[in-house]
């Protein structure tokens, strides 16, 4: 399938970016070429500025039941452009059609959560001496910019969009280059719901608009979404800018399976973690940690991963190089004494020969010193690590400089209170993979997966999105 190049969307139009380099968007699944996309310069970024703040003279002033009314119109535009969102989000990022209709279930949730907006922020007041009284608004910030990675093209994107233009910010969305054109439709339905010119923009481009974007100055807060070590760049860019800053980095999440644990839901469990999204997840299973003998939720796990297709209930990785980094990650851990049970290597989808595939594969006899224990491989791989106890397994999980997720697979209750008390993640799962929590709880990583404050959604993305105004006062009786 060929699409036109892609435009970037500013003051309430596409822009034909004349003159702009392109970048070629090529189809995981095929290898094909779907379309181009502008690399933008500053010159594009300060355009979408001016249209921001000319925006934002009336956006910011609208009452929030107001705002939330565009909310509420774009919720519906998502339901009846579902299908047509997931079949972009399925060619341009290579996941199954499956997997790219889970993501637009998500980014109405998210819609949905706005829309409750009104509710959350009503404010507080208090007479605190007698005739003065003290009352709290919720302020937008301004202009807010949201650059989020290839994997989640229409989820990641709406954990800002629908938040932060609710709260009465104008939002500049810096999708991956990668996957350009479901950020095109998502620009094109807000239109659509009624979202005025300037309020919401997209700019397409790599790093150098990113960075860009961090100095700024007319910019108020940079949310990122992608790997640790451009969260961390990105944090200190824009922290040092002064503006507010929140960068969400990359993972490597542990499972850790104690004896007690059902075979069947934990092979089920465990392999859909493993392989869902082609392990391009950062909630997904990266490490088994096995305590004492587990060998029966292992071997139904590799019978089941031997079940999962490529091309069929599997989809591809991003690109040619995603897909050697991966199949290099198995070739050192297995040249340094790890036992490949189940090898993705050869995978090759008929007709497809060109798309970039890795099965599902699982290793076994990891040791900590390897780099697959301990890097984020962003495929569907899993290494088993062995532990003789639960503390033991706490330990291996602690010493990982990522904090996305963790999860306990057990039937025992203390053991699981335990290990969610010690586990150093931000989203912990009790016999569920991929903990991740639903609105109107926030998600968020610790450590390396999370550079600043609070989470990206929920609750303490108000916090990020709005500043307080305390108005104190007085009136004398009438
Ligand atoms: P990436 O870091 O390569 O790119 C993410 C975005 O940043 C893209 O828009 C890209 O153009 C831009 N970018 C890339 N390098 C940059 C740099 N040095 N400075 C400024 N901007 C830069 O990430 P990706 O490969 O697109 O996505 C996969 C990564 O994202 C994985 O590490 C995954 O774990 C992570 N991720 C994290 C979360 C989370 O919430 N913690 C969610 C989804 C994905």
């Amino acid at each position: 399938m060929k699409f036109d190049r892609v435009r970037n969307f500013i003051g309430g139009k596409y822009s034909d970016g004349e003159g702009l380099p392109q970048l070629e968007v090529v189809s995981p699944l095929d290898g094909s070429v779907l379309t181009q996309v502008p690399l933008s310069d500053a010159a594009v970024l300060d355009s979408a500025v001016v249209a921001a703040a000319e925006a934002l003279v009336d956006w910011s002033q609208q009452t929030i039941k107001d705002r939330a009314q565009v909310a509420y119109r774009y919720r519906t535009l998502l339901e009846e452009h579902a299908e047509e969102l997931a079949e972009l989000v399925h060619l341009e990022n290579g996941k199954t059609l499956d997997e790219g209709r889970a993501e637009v279930v998500k980014a109405i949730e998210v819609t949905e959560f706005a829309c409750s907006l009104p509710q959350l922020v009503a404010g507080e007041v208090l007479e605190v001496s007698p005739g003065v009284e003290c009352r709290v608004e919720r302020c937008p910030v301004g202009i807010v910019a949201s650059i989020t990675p290839f994997n989640f093209p229409c989820m990641v994107p709406h954990w800002t969009i629908p938040i932060a233009v609710t709260l009465g910010n104008a939002l500049l969305l810096k999708p991956s280059e990668k996957v350009p054109l479901t950020a095109q439709k998502t620009a094109e339905l807000l239109h659509a719901a009624g979202l005025p010119a300037g309020v919401f923009q997209v700019i397409h481009g790599d790093r150098k608009i990113v960075e860009a974007m961090c100095d700024h100055p007319e910019i108020a807060a940079v949310a990122f979404v992608g790997s640790t070590p451009a969260a961390r760049a990105v944090y200190a860019r824009a922290s040092g800018t002064g503006k507010r800053a929140l960068g969400m980095g990359g993972a490597k999440n542990h499972l850790v399976v104690l004896p007690d644990a059902d075979v069947e839901l934990t092979a089920a469990n465990v392999a859909e973690s493993v392989t869902g999204c082609a392990g391009q997840r950062c909630m997904a299973a990266s490490a088994l940690v096995a305590v004492g003998s587990v060998d029966p939720v292992i071997e139904r796990l590799c019978q089941m991963a031997r079940e999962i297709v490529p091309g069929k209930n599997l989809g591809a990785v991003i690109s040619a190089e995603a897909r050697d980094r991966i199949v290099g990650f198995i070739d050192e851990a297995e040249q340094s004494g790890a036992r490949v049970l189940v090898d993705g290597r050869s995978a090759t989808v008929e007709g497809c020969e060109n798309g970039f595939y890795v099965g599902p594969t699982i290793i076994d006899d990891v040791t900590p010193e390897m780099r697959i224990a301990s890097e984020e491989v962003f495929g569907p791989v899993l290494a088993i690590l062995r532990a003789s106890d639960l503390d033991e397994a706490v330990a291996i999980e602690n010493a990982s400089p990522f904090g996305n997720a963790a999860a306990i697979y057990t039937r025992d209750g203390g053991a699981a209170r335990r290990f969610a008390a010690l586990a150093s993640a931000g989203m912990v799962g009790v016999n569920i993979g991929v903990p991740v929590p639903r609105e109107p709880f926030g998600f968020g990583g610790w450590n390396d997966s999370r550079f600043g404050v609070g989470n990206i959604t929920g609750e303490e993305s108000i916090e990020f999105l709005t500043q307080s105004r305390k108005i104190t006062s007085r009136w004398p009786d009438g």
